[in-house]
């Protein structure tokens, strides 16, 4: 299958699961998008949205953030990760659009990225999200969810992950489909546990298929003899060593033969990993 058509597969699955894609985030105006999105760095959106009501009503605007000093905003964030960073960046940020764009948040990510705390990233998601520009931003979940399905190859960075995507979807589905991932990524395709079982994505999920491919649990080892077990050499053994397989990633190795087709004794289960491209 074609990365491309993979792609056109999941996008239909995920619409048919997530029927609103659309940003959790709580905002009024491109401002409120704005901070709300630079506060949710490494932080969940629930969070942000428990403390942005009582930061917009002291600033509901750039002009009266800008003449804040960060230690009037900390306060307000301190729940939030790095606290005083943030604090550091609204204010900034705040200052800067009102020196340098007249007071309005700047619609293109170009302007965006000038601002004090926001990245490539935050920079996309407030032009796609309020000013309509096709962009696809690559957060921590779009990156696992798109290398898990299939829909980039080799892309070990989001920017990589980003210009992969962009040849496979079509560019007025970008900013759909940068909703949808990080959705599915939030509450399907989980970073430890991904719901494979009730995921409507799974027939075109290279991720899942590579699953089914694994050996099925082995019958009657015997846990008193070694902890794994080779099926290879047929040897029981306490310790293994790792070895690395044709997709880079590090599997656990029979000491003895080097073979990967090692059993734990107590679950009967392989000890075989696939890629699942979780963001330490
Ligand atoms: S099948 Fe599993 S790994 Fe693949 S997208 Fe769905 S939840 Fe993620």
């Amino acid at each position: 299958m074609t990365r491309k058509k993979r792609a056109q597969i999941t996008l239909d699955a995920l619409r048919r699961m997530i029927p609103a894609p659309e940003t959790e985030l709580a905002y009024e105006d491109p401002f409120q998008l704005l901070v709300s999105v630079i506060l949710s760095a490494q932080c969940t959106d629930v969070r942000v949205n428990m403390v942005t009501p009582a930061l917009f009503e002291t600033y509901p605007d750039a002009a009266s953030m800008a003449q804040a000093e960060p230690e009037h905003v900390f306060p307000f964030v301190r729940s939030v990760t790095y606290p005083n960073n943030k604090s550091k960046h609204l204010v900034g940020a705040s200052r800067m659009i009102v020196r340098d764009f007249g007071g309005e948040v700047p619609d293109d990510v170009p302007d965006l990225v000038k601002l004090p705390g926001v990245g490539r990233k935050t920079a996309q998601v407030v032009a796609s999200v309020v000013f309509d520009r096709d962009a696809l931003p690559v957060d921590t979940h779009v990156f696992r969810v798109a290398n898990r399905i299939g829909l980039t190859v080799n892309a070990g960075t989001p920017l990589a992950v980003e210009r992969q995507l962009k040849t496979v979807i079509q560019k007025n589905e970008w900013s759909e489909a940068h909703h949808l991932l990080i959705l599915h990524g939030r509450y399907t395709c989980l970073a430890r546990k991904p719901n494979c079982d009730s995921c409507a994505a799974s027939p075109g999920c290279l991720y899942f298929g590579r699953l089914q491919r694994l050996p099925e649990p082995r019958r009657g080892l015997d846990p008193k003899l070694g902890k794994f077990y080779c099926a290879t050499c047929g040897r029981y053994t306490g310790t293994l060593k790792e070895r690395k397989d044709r997709y880079g990633l590090l599997q656990a190795a029979c000491r003895s033969c080097s073979s990967m087709n090692v059993f734990e004794t107590r679950s009967g289960k392989t000890t075989k990993r696939v890629p699942d491209f979780r963001v330490n």
